[in-house]
């Protein structure tokens, strides 16, 4: 990188601030994305860490006017390569930018600087606040709070609550030129204009950087139960999705496991699933205000899965308990990560799921490839992984682009997406410019050229 460029930044945030020898650089170049995807990263960069929002629209000031590229970085752990510099570039990260976390009770909304993760947020809610929750767990819980607003995250919640787009109700972004601009607020209504806040939501740091956020919180449950139930027939796991949220009870999350992804949890983790038979499962959470709502709601909801082939239902009613299943859960990728190509995050309209994952299960045999399922079940988000256990790099490498193109193609007959929550980045950029029409491109070509002349942010 370019000495000047280096003492440009380092006249800015202070030379403690800015790194550019190449092992100091290294842990900011990948993200949490598969090695066998993730495209090789630049290695002329230089990292810079400012500390508020005026020194992060100073350093974008002195990018424009350099044309150097910059590429924001959060807590690095997308799953798409979003953060990987594939040019010279400025990588500017928001892990200083952590001061502020203010909860407005009466606001029900929380404000906090970007670089705030997941975790710090939920740990000040546990330990500060009674009576007011974050309902959604959108991602890792090392992501930042401007990272899951740029990525509009989902996550397990997403069926009772939606996406990170529904709780973003304002924030701070510095745009490509510099400028400061404050976004929404703490109002519920507004129709002042285009929404300009939810063009920013999911753009994937290539419109401006987030500096802050303002999320709305909800009033805390009495508890959750969690059920898991196994199936001996996975199809119908999946068959009983939809009469669960027909029935009038809104799960917290519904998700649909496969055997061998409780193995990986299992591996992973070291815990024991709490049910042995089975070839497939849902794991539905319930919220509820009280014991008594918390047990009808589960007897009905267990009832329907009964009713649809489920074998013996277990209950985890206690806090520890139902912790042990939700880690078994969340590191199964974990788990499999050695042996899996990459993690596919199609999205079908729920009605479509069982097709989903039932065609995609045929297209894995066509190809020899064993692809685990599991995830967001409730939202038509299921998750798979396939493995390439039992072939040489070479072979794997020879099929896989045309067994992901089907599993594409499949998504897109059923009325689905390429990507429901884990985004674009740099790994399904190509597949974007089949998905989306003439028009669709030229709109989005234009709006990128309003808001970054120069294409300087995530060009990728
Ligand atoms: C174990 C695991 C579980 C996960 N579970 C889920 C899940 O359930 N649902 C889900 O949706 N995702 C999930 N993720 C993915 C990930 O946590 C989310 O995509 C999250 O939003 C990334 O946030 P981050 O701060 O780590 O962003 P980064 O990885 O640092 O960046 C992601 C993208 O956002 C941009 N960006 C980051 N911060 C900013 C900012 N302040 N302003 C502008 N642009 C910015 C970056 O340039 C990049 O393009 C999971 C990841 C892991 C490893």
């Amino acid at each position: 990188m370019d000495p000047k460029v280096i003492e440009g930044l380092k006249s800015i945030v202070g030379p403690d601030y800015v790194i550019s020898d190449p092992e100091g650089v290294k842990p900011y170049l990948l993200d949490e994305t598969s090695k066998n995807i993730c495209p090789e990263p630049f290695l002329d960069v230089v990292v810079v860490k400012p500390k508020n929002t005026e020194e992060v629209s100073k350093v974008m000031k002195f990018a424009y006017n350099n044309e150097i590229s910059v590429v924001p970085r959060g807590g690095g752990t997308g799953l798409a390569g979003g953060v990987v510099p594939i040019k010279p570039s400025i990588i500017l990260s928001l892990e200083r930018i952590k001061e502020k976390i203010e909860v407005d009770k009466d606001n029900l909304t929380m404000t906090c600087d970007a670089g705030v993760t997941l975790g710090e947020i939920l740990e000040h809610l546990e330990k500060n606040v009674e009576d007011l929750w974050f309902p959604l767990h959108p991602g890792d819980e090392g992501a930042t709070i401007g990272g899951l607003a740029a990525c509009n995250a989902g996550g397990a919640r997403a069926v009772k609550y939606g996406v990170m787009r529904n709780y973003v109700a304002g924030m701070t972004v510095v745009l490509p030129t510099g400028e400061v601009l404050r976004l929404g607020g703490k109002m519920v209504k507004n129709v002042t204009g285009y929404n300009l806040m939810h063009l920013l939501i999911g753009s994937e740091g290539t419109l401006g950087i987030i500096t802050e956020v303002t999320f709305r919180l909800r009033p805390k449950p009495w508890g959750t139960y969690t059920l898991v139930v196994p199936y001996e027939d996975p199809n119908k796991a999946i068959e009983t999705v939809p009469p669960i949220l027909r029935s009038g009870v809104i799960p917290l999350a519904i998700e649909y496991i496969e055997k061998e992804g409780i193995e990986a949890g299992e591996k992973a983790t070291g815990e024991k699933w709490p049910v042995k038979e089975g070839q497939a499962f849902l794991m539905i959470v319930l919220e509820g205000m009280s014991e008594e709502e918390l047990l009808s709601m589960s007897e009905k909801v267990a009832e329907i899965c009964q009713g649809h082939g489920a074998t013996d239902i277990f209950l985890a009613d206690t806090r520890r308990q139902q912790e042990r299943i939700l880690k078994v859960r969340s590191l199964i990728y974990e788990g499999l990560k050695d042996e899996t190509v990459e993690i596919l995050d199609v999205g079908v309209p729920i009605a479509s799921i069982a097709e989903f994952v039932n065609e995609s299960r045929k297209i894995g045999e066509k190809y020899g490839m064993k692809i685990v399922q599991y995830g967001h079940a409730g939202d038509g988000n299921v998750h798979q992984h396939p493995l390439k256990t039992g072939f040489k790099e070479e072979e794997w490498r020879a099929f896989y682009p045309d067994l992901k193109k089907e599993i594409f193609a499949l998504a897109r007959r059923l009325g689905g997406t390429l990507t429901a929550e884990h985004g674009i980045g740099l790994i399904t950029r190509e597949d974007l410019l089949s998905y989306l029409s003439e028009e669709e491109m030229r709109l989005m070509k234009g709006i990128k050229s309003l808001f970054d002349p120069e294409s300087l942010l995530n060009i990728g």
